[in-house]
């Protein structure tokens, strides 16, 4: 009854019965101290709770575990389960022995159905188990009329008691690093003219040590700053150059030769023949582009030459390098838990405590608030090149701030690509060079988003399999 009370109706019919934070309420009794994790299932819990329920589910979760007397005394889980087209949203709270203790239906989409979250179908579960199959007309009465939803209730609390004998039952060291994990230190600093954000598990001062090495490459990359190695080696346009600079260099030269051209850092003189760095955007003359075109970069053992219009711009290498470096330190003091984030590229250093990988979510390039997907990554690196993040229109066509190096001309057709890779550089490097090549170039896990097709995302066969796409837009669930 009180549910109805609190029913609140949303413009879309989804019904809202309870937040997340009054559902919890209802599942643990008031004495109890409740903690919240966000937990991943590693691959051999997710496979053992697949076979169980013979379907595949997802592997993220958000746990709530209840302490009385400093003693794990009940378990909940928050999980959606689709019931039409669309996914209801409900918790799931088990006992230690696993045996279910209520069941409370937060949010209801469907335009019928909604009576699933009436206490006289619900007060059904408490007291089920694993072992005790939930299903309709023979362990439990369905309401008429709402028999997808009360269908969707049944499987997700199997779901639910099957992740929590598989992840947490069986295998008890999982709640005590869940207990115990300590709190991840944050550091978020402005840097290569972006917010870095780095995270780690581990002493705060050795955040600061990482952010000091990004400001070192910032000191030697940047081409915003005329004092940096960059910048004198682009006004003198020959010198003998730090082996750390040498190494920047020599690292971007085998993605140009590795992407037949199309990654190319002495652009500089095209990107700003477009516009680019001081947003005073126009179209560079035929005569202009051919003149930008001729360039060249010489390396012979520290000497570099730039010749020709070469200029060096750092834009679509910089940050991954500079991120691989601060992992370097963070490896080099111990840390084996971090997450560093520089906007387009980001690097994961092992797992959060008691979690499968680190959670990301990959925009959406048309609608940049929205999101494609998420993905959860370990000791793997993912960079986005994105046409959203510099371009100017003119006369209805975009141009965008990634050129294809050999024509001289900013890309079309491509609205974004992702890519994962084993270290940040690389997936800097090579989101932009697939983004000028197209997917034909793309290799590993990559997705790219194209603009103007029926059809406009595409995805290599190892994307696809560690993309995550949000429930409520994903196909109905159906068996492996
Ligand atoms: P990203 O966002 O990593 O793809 O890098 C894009 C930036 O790199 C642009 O804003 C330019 O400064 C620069 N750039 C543009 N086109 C290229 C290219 N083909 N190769 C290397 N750098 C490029
Ligand atoms: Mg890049």
């Amino acid at each position: 009854m009180i549910s109805l009370l609190l029913l609140l109706f949303c413009q879309d019919g989804a019904q809202v019965f309870l937040s997340e934070k009054e559902a919890v309420g209802r599942v643990f009794d008031r004495d109890m101290k409740v903690v919240k994790r966000d937990i991943c299932l590693p691959a051999e819990v997710s496979n053992a709770v697949d076979r169980k329920l013979g379907r595949r589910v997802e592997d993220r979760y958000r746990l709530y575990i209840g302490l009385k007397n400093n003693k794990v005394a009940r378990y909940a889980i928050v999980t959606d389960e689709v019931t039409k087209t669309l996914t209801m949203t409900f918790i799931v709270g088990v006992s230690v022995k696993g045996k279910v203790t209520d069941v409370v239906v937060m949010v209801h989409r469907e335009y019928v159905g909604a009576e699933v979250a009436k206490r006289r179908f619900l007060n059904q579960f408490p007291g089920k188990d694993v072992e005790d199959p939930i299903r309709r007309n023979r362990d439990m009465i369905a309401i008429v009329g709402a028999t997808l939803s009360c269908d969707a209730a049944m499987r997700g609390t199997r779901k639910v008691l099957s992740v929590i004998q598989e992840y947490l039952t069986k295998r008890p060291e999982n709640v005590s690093s869940l207990l115990t994990a300590s709190k991840p230190v944050t550091e978020q600093q402005y840097v290569m003219g972006t917010l870095c954000s780095i995270t780690l598990y581990g002493p705060r001062d050795v955040a600061a040590d990482a952010f000091a090495e990004i400001r070192k490459w910032d000191g030697i990359l940047s081409n915003y700053d005329p004092e940096s190695e960059l910048s004198r080696l682009n006004k003198s346009r020959s010198a003998n150059v730090s082996p750390d600079f040498l190494r920047f260099l020599k690292e971007s030269r085998s993605f140009y030769e590795s992407s037949e051209g199309a990654f190319d850092i002495t652009v500089g003189g095209l990107v700003s023949g477009w516009g680019f760095p001081k947003k005073n955007y126009r179209i560079p003359s035929e005569g202009e582009l051919k003149q930008l075109l001729d360039r060249g970069l010489k390396v012979e053992g520290d000497r570099v030459t730039l010749e020709g219009a070469a200029e060096l711009d750092p834009g679509a290498i910089g940050k991954g390098f500079a991120l691989d470096r601060a992992v370097d330190v963070l490896r080099a003091k111990g840390i084996t838990s971090a997450f560093l984030d520089f906007g387009s590229t980001v690097y994961a250093l092992g797992t959060p405590p008691g979690e499968a990988g680190w959670p990301v979510a990959i925009r959406d390039p048309f609608q940049t608030e929205e999101i494609l997907g998420t993905l959860t990554l370990t000791n793997e690196a993912l960079s986005t090149s994105g046409d959203y993040e510099k371009y100017f229109e003119l006369d209805g066509r975009r141009y965008c701030h990634i050129l294809d190096p050999r024509s001289g001309r900013p890309v079309e057709g491509i609205a974004s690509v992702s890519l994962l890779a084993k270290t940040a550089t690389e997936a800097d490097a090579l989101s932009t060079s697939i983004f000028v090549r197209g997917f034909a170039s793309a290799k590993g896990a990559c997705m790219v988003v194209l603009t103007g097709a029926d059809s406009p995302v595409k995805m290599t066969p190892a994307w696809r399999n560690v993309f995550h796409v949000p429930s409520a837009s994903a196909p109905p669930v159906g068996q492996k």
